[in-house]
């Protein structure tokens, strides 16, 4: 039985067919557990990223095809959102407090807006794929390709 949507055979639903197995073999696992470890949002076990932000063609545990997945600038705007607002409050909490030179501004807020952003970047992308997944959101579509 399938649910009416254009998903065509991966998705149920939620109806339990015997014939679809694409998702009765692998349960639903959380969108943030996987993203955040990197994982292939189907199987949980596959590694996602081939490289530090490219995403695998395909997974290498259960053959889901990753090459439709396309989170955009997302990521990069939750990044913002989180490190802006943070190193922004630092540094004025900074400059009223102590009055340093601009250069103390420099090797403090640099770094930390380059290491935050970068350190931040992967898991995000991750969230945002295996949501997308989750959600057969967009244009993409995730097939079997074992
Ligand atoms: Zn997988």
């Amino acid at each position: 039985m399938l649910c009416g949507c254009s998903c065509l055979s991966a998705c149920t639903g939620g109806a339990a067919d015997p014939g679809v197995s694409v998702t009765a073999s692998y349960p639903p696992l959380s969108a943030f557990s996987t993203g955040l470890r990197c994982r292939c949002p189907r199987c949980g076990v596959g590694k996602l990223f081939d490289g530090y932000l490219t995403i695998a063609a395909t997974c290498g545990h259960c053959g889901l095809d990753l090459a439709a997945s396309d989170s955009g600038d997302g990521p990069a705007i939750f990044v913002i959102f989180i490190v802006g607002p943070i190193v922004t409050g630092l540094a004025l909490w900074t400059e009223v407090r102590f009055t340093p030179p601009i250069w103390v501004h420099m090797v403090l807020w640099l770094p930390m807006v380059l290491g935050g952003s970068i350190w931040l970047l992967r898991p995000f992308k991750a969230v945002l794929v295996a949501l997308q997944y989750k959600h057969q959101a967009g244009d993409s579509r995730f097939t079997e390709s074992k």
